[in-house]
């Protein structure tokens, strides 16, 4: 995610609007980028700053080559400032001294860019420092505000900065990002189906845990269909053990569910649609031991425990029912 086209694959309309201002000269003095976590705030950022300051540029393209890209991406470049939260929050005195950095005109030219990350965790006195700040815009400043919560920014703020709406992530293109990012074909196509977070995604992928998850949903859907009577059991010896918390019980009830939607593409010889996609032998057995009505009966119940597990049924309780109903 290191040039324009990488961001055009995921954000073409943002991707479209800054290299039409690059190419124009009229690069805003305030942005902000708002976006879930892995909607390419940081990388959009980082490509603009290269932008601005490359003097080798191919249409728009940063070089990636010259002093001014690599000083960017290595956090060193002296015209460029990056702010991040303190602890829990960006504090005034962070921003006093981007302030005080400004007043010295650029070192090797007269621009200038700052990037603040979190945006929305400034202290009501670090806002309206800020506020300050862009209320005397300078020609040679791009200020850049990352948030994923807008609304807690303040109005004087955001109306002060030209607002840009990152979209959440499309299951295709995370699918595509995952591989690049070197987890397996398999793993990617059924990790973009449980989020659209690409960081969330990659943590996913590099999870023992995730992986073993996995393991035990094909395992127990093995289970129910070739020994049913043995289904609670293992419930309690190999489920339960490894869905300790709330949180993990819902990731588990997600692969359930991918794992009988995949049922019905079987059904309807939808392959395309399969997230799966290392199981599909044992998928179309699952075709032939269920019927329809048991499979929608099945996604019914999983969304049921669901539900159960958010309004703070007990988790084994909530498992054991599911079982229960699946196992017949
Ligand atoms: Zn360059």
């Amino acid at each position: 995610m290191k040039t324009w086209s990488d961001i055009a694959s995921i954000q073409p309309l943002v991707a479209r609007m800054l290299t039409n201002s690059l190419a124009k000269q009229r690069v805003s003095h305030a942005y902000l980028f708002q976006g879930n976590r892995g909607t390419g705030k940081k990388a959009i950022s980082m490509v603009l700053a290269k932008s601005i300051f490359c003097r080798h540029k191919s249409g728009e393209e940063p070089c990636q080559q010259c002093k001014d890209c690599q000083r960017i991406e290595s956090g060193n470049h002296p015209d460029v400032h990056w702010i991040i939260p303190d602890g829990q929050s960006i504090k005034k005195e962070q921003i006093l001294h981007l302030q005080k950095e400004f007043t010295y005109t650029g070192m090797e030219s007269n621009q200038k860019v700052y990037i603040i990350e979190d945006a929305e965790k400034m202290t009501a006195n670090a806002s309206n420092r800020l506020l300050k700040f862009l209320e005397e815009p300078s020609k040679q400043t791009t200020a850049m505000l990352l948030t994923s919560n807008s609304q807690a920014i303040l109005q004087t703020i955001r109306s002060r900065c030209q607002i840009m709406g990152l979209k959440p992530l499309n299951a295709a293109n995370l699918q595509r990002q995952l591989q690049e990012e070197g987890l397996s074909p398999s793993n990617a196509r059924l990790i973009s189906a449980l989020t659209n977070n690409i960081t969330e995604a990659l943590e996913i992928g590099h999870d023992d845990w995730f992986a073993n998850a996995r393991k035990i949903v094909v395992q127990l859907t093995e289970v129910l269909q070739s020994k049913p009577e043995e289904a609670m059991l293992f419930i309690n010896n190999q489920w339960m053990p490894h869905f300790k918390e709330r949180q993990q019980m819902q990731r588990g009830l997600d692969l359930l569910l991918l794992w009988f939607k995949d049922i019905v593409y079987s059904f309807v010889d939808n392959e395309e649609a399969i997230v799966f996609i290392n199981e599909k032998d044992k998928l179309s057995q699952a075709s032939l031991h269920w019927s329809k009505q048991e499979t929608t009966d099945a996604l019914q119940r999983i969304l049921e425990a669901k539900r159960k597990l958010e309004q703070n049924v007990h988790p084994a309780l909530a498992m054991e029912q599911l079982t229960l109903h699946l196992k017949r």
